[in-house]
């Protein structure tokens, strides 16, 4: 059995943290105490020294799109690519999506992608399963879904022309199932009335800061406000996925003073890019759906989220090759989706705790505790605890480094951060007690990744 002993960092929980020598033996935590006596360990014992170090439990991307089947092609980071990209990240743990394959059973879509993912992923895994469609006897298929381990679901208000829209009395139906069977719906809020009468009369170019102009802000409000209305009279909790605009955050902010239950996801993306990106050669790189926002959205944004308004940051990881993203500048033709796993942590940090708005333990909250408790995977992830997996990342606060295509690793050979200056980085990532990830070199192997049974979301406490 593998023994490590991580020496003299400063632990970082959601709640707390402190200097303590940390024991890892086989996959999980094993013991915690100021000082461990080395002399009381088998003598092939690593030992890392991490003064100076934030030892954290492993980030959790919570929403991330590996190998997706999209539009005739195929994303550039395939569950191998995914993987290692997430352990420079110090990310252990995705959560990934399933599509709903509309002639099948929903957990024969779930296992699908279970079986494509165990083959090749290097890191754990969860799933949300999207349903884009209602059916007789969908109640027993959300049941068995539970008992498959996946206890989110994931639902669009728009992409009516690929037949993602469900309409309102099968949404009442699907919402009442899973009050029932406390499945949490999570959703991509644009209103798609209000999209296709923008497009109707849209008169002039396709570019992609068009896209921008196609997809505004009020169809992220009308969405949320309509979803969360529909959740409310089921007294039951909506999670938003990428919250982009400061219009989304009013509904947000409406439907929270009428007591309903919103949760809130971002990207750093909407924290931290805005549409003046979408201009130039450059521009369909930085195309994703919803559009990018406004400066002032950014900032809207970044407040609530220190203001503790916004739940979880998570990626929506979708990457294209910067050829693939490049090959149109129609928007309506452009490959939609960005990479940003690996860049995650040291945004997230720079932002919010290197400027002392966050702490640390929030910092790990928002990235790792909350999203497990979330996808009912806490305390397995998501902690430090005794007994629990050991997952855990290195942190160096005090390194400085530049994003740009040559220090991260996704295979889509560009970053929508390049140029940016950020503080933290991980040093060192172990799944379950085994390093994936040190000074730099990737030593994570295809297929030591499992895949997670969710728990009830914490949301249904
Ligand atoms: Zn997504």
């Amino acid at each position: 059995m593998n023994t490590t002993l991580i020496r003299d960092g400063l632990l970082v929980e959601s709640d707390r943290s402190w200097r303590a020598d940390l024991l890892i033996e086989g996959e999980k935590i094993t013991r915690i105490a100021p000082r461990i006596d080395t002399k009381t360990l088998p003598d092939d014992t690593d030992i890392v020294e991490a003064e100076g170090l934030c030892v954290m439990p492993g980030l959790i991307d919570s929403h991330t799109h590996y190998h997706l089947v999209s539009r005739g092609t195929v994303t550039a980071d395939s569950f191998i690519e995914g993987s290692k990209l997430a352990a420079f990240g110090g990310v252990t743990t995705v959560v990934d999506f399933a599509d709903h394959d509309k002639k099948r059973p929903l957990v024969a879509s779930t296992n699908d992608r279970i079986d494509a993912m165990e083959k090749e992923m290097a890191i754990d895994f969860a799933l949300h399963q999207g349903v884009y469609g209602m059916h007789e006897g969908i109640g027993k298929e959300l049941e068995e879904l539970l008992k498959r381990g996946v206890s989110t679901i994931k639902i669009f208000t728009t992409y009516k022309n690929v037949g993602y829209l469900i309409g309102m009395e099968g949404l009442r139906d699907l919402f009442s199932l899973c009050k029932k069977n406390q499945i949490m719906i999570s959703a991509h809020c644009e209103d798609d009335t209000l999209i296709e009468q923008v497009e109707k009369e849209h008169k002039g170019s396709y570019t992609p800061a068009d896209h921008a102009l196609l997809r505004p802000a009020e169809a992220e409000y009308r969405a949320i406000k309509y979803l969360g209305s529909l959740a409310g009279e089921f007294s039951m909790p909506l999670y938003v996925v990428h919250l982009s605009s400061s219009r989304g955050l009013d509904a947000v902010r409406e439907l929270r003073s009428k007591g309903i239950q919103v949760v809130v996801e971002t990207t750093p993306h909407y924290l931290l890019l805005d549409a003046s990106r979408l201009e130039g050669p450059q521009g369909p790189l930085y195309v994703m759906t919803p559009p990018l926002r406004t400066h002032h959205d950014n900032r809207d944004i970044q407040d609530a989220l220190i203001a503790k308004e916004l739940q979880v940051v998570a990626t929506d990881h979708c990457a294209f090759t910067r050829a693939q993203k490049l090959a149109s500048d129609d928007c309506r033709t452009i490959f939609p989706g960005i990479p940003g796993t690996e860049e995650l942590l040291p945004l997230v940090y720079t932002f919010a705790v290197a400027s002392s708005r966050m702490s640390l333990s929030d910092l790990v909250g928002i990235l790792s505790s909350t999203p497990a408790r979330l996808f009912g995977l806490y305390p397995q992830k998501g902690s430090l605890q005794i007994g629990t997996d050991a997952d855990i990342v290195l942190f160096d606060p005090e390194a400085t480094w530049t994003l740009s295509s040559d220090t991260v690793h996704s295979a889509s050979e560009y970053t929508p951060y390049e140029g940016f200056s950020v503080a933290g980085k991980a040093v060192m990532t172990f799944l379950r007690g085994h390093l994936i990830m040190g000074d730099d070199v990737y030593v994570g192997k295809p297929g030591e990744g499992k895949f997670l049974r969710a728990k009830t979301s914490s949301a249904y406490d």
